[in-house]
């Protein structure tokens, strides 16, 4: 090993391979479960590399406890189905789940009031209050369980507690990739490499085009012990001073939403998503640091104010902050296709369509990488400019795109072809028939699988 000015050159060494598969996903979040789970169920064999000790990325670790932007407002109807769907199944079966039932959705005042503090609601819409739509709060744990029990029926190998280091390479096709663990660096060789990191680790490492993004970090916290009964109860019936201690407790958080709290399914427990960073790098250390230290010092002041002056949190007290931090954008693919905001706004429908989000929908294009092959990519780095990825990165859409990534790569390894030229109508055919949708078709969808049905109709 030799210094050289401000690097140091590290000699060549052997890597033992420590897994073979079909199909490798990196990154265990909400894009890299569904792959992974989309891949297997279509026969392929699977590895999946997370670096935490458990599945779910900012879904259970980031504890982001609203699954949003499923719900197309001009079709009313639920638009992200598939894999997602399954999970908020079952994890409603655990109790661990609530969402508006069909006859809620709209702004109907009973079901503004009910369901406003659960953040089930059209937040792009211009109306006020914002119109109740499907939309689904859960619980941290009940996710990690869920898609624990998914992946291990799957029949994927889980390998925890690896984090991705470097993308091998060969001719310009992708082979595998190298984790570091605590035994040491281990390769894993893959026909097809599904990067789902959400930072693009994989393709960027793989010299895979790419733009730097940016957006504000947040450092997600849950309080216990709220009376929000009694909180509900002061925003509803002393407006006035309610407004007035909110908005000092959105200025000492220095950037919060509408609601800088929401109900959980666990009594007493509310989720904050605050208090927002901007101008953090989250690929650097020290941005990285700087936000949880700066993140940590604030709850506390906000947990002070609020136990002495907000009604409903006089006992509160802080469960956790959340694991992983709260980054929204960092790189960003440049694939053979590259989302713009204008796509979203005027709902482009595109040839190759594999998968929808609230009311727009993402080509196939996005999700290839332009100069490497053997690759596929899923979730919130996906080929968009930075102000497309901001209104289209929410954790349902990135699962619908995680599970039709999942499946290209198996259709692909059966034909024998590349993943880039995998048979597209079929891959929206097999898609469909597996209760996701595509987004292959106009109109409202009335080929609503089963499940979608029961959410739809239950009462
Ligand atoms: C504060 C905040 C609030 C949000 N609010 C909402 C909301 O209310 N509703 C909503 O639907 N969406 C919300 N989002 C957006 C949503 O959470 C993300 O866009 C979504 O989770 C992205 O999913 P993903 O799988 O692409 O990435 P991630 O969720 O980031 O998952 C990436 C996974 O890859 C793993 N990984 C990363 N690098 C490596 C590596 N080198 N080696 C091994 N593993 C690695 C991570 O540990 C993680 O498990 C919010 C996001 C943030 C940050």
């Amino acid at each position: 090993m030799s210094r050289i000015g401000d690097w140091m050159q590290e000699s060549a060494h052997d890597v033992r391979v420590a897994a073979e598969s079909d199909v490798v996903v990196v990154g265990g979040g909400p894009a890299g479960q569904a792959a992974a789970i989309a891949a297997a169920r279509n026969g392929a064999s699977v590895t999946l590399l997370e670096r935490y000790n458990h599945l779910g990325g900012l879904a259970s670790g980031g504890m982001v406890l609203v699954l949003d932007d499923m719900w197309d407002s001009h079709q009313r109807e639920i638009s992200v189905r598939g894999i997602c769907l399954e999970m908020i199944d079952r994890m409603a079966a655990l109790g661990l789940a609530e969402y508006p039932k069909q006859h809620e959705w709209g702004s109907m005042p009973d079901a503004v009031r009910r369901w406003k503090r659960w953040g089930t609601y059209d937040f792009h819409s211009k109306q006020k209050p914002h119109p109740i739509c499907f939309a689904a709060a859960f619980d941290p744990d009940a996710w990690k369980r869920t898609s624990l029990e998914m992946v291990q029926q799957a029949g994927i190998e889980l390998r925890l507690h690896s984090w991705f280091s470097r993308t091998l390479v060969e001719d310009g096709k992708v082979k595998g990739v190298v984790c570091e663990t605590k035994g040491g660096r281990e390769a894993i060789l893959g026909k097809v490499v599904i990067d789902t990191t959400g930072d693009l680790d994989v393709a960027a490492s793989a010299g895979a085009p790419h733009i730097s993004g940016a957006y504000i970090v947040t450092t997600v916290f849950r309080l216990g012990g709220v009376d929000t009964d009694e909180a509900e109860r002061f925003e509803s019936e002393e407006p006035q001073a309610f407004q007035a201690l909110d908005r000092e407790v959105k200025h000492m958080l220095g950037g919060a939403w509408e609601n800088w709290w929401l109900k959980t399914p666990l009594p007493g427990i509310v989720w904050c998503n605050c208090p927002h960073m901007p101008g953090l790098d989250g690929l650097k250390v020290a941005d990285l640091t700087r936000a949880e230290v700066q993140g940590r010092s604030t709850i506390h002041k906000v947990i002070d104010f609020v136990r002495a002056r907000m009604p409903g949190f006089k006992n509160c007290y802080l469960v956790d902050m959340a694991p992983q931090t709260g980054i929204r954008q960092t790189r960003l693919l440049e694939g053979e296709y590259v989302m713009t905001k204008e796509d979203l706004a005027q709902r482009t429908r595109f040839e190759d369509s594999v998968a929808r989000g609230r009311d727009y929908y993402y080509p196939l294009r996005t999700l290839l990488p332009r100069s490497v092959e053997n690759l596929l990519v899923a979730g919130r780095h996906y080929s968009a400019t930075s102000a497309a990825q901001k209104i289209s990165r929410e954790i349902p859409p990135c699962m619908a795109m995680g599970e039709a990534t999942g499946v290209a790569a198996a259709l692909a390894l059966d034909a024998g072809v590349p993943v880039r030229h995998v048979d597209v109508a079929k891959l929206q055919r097999t898609l469909r028939a597996q209760g996701a949708d595509p987004g292959d078709q106009k109109g409202p969808n009335t080929d609503v699988p089963a499940i979608a049905r029961s959410f739809a109709e239950a009462a």
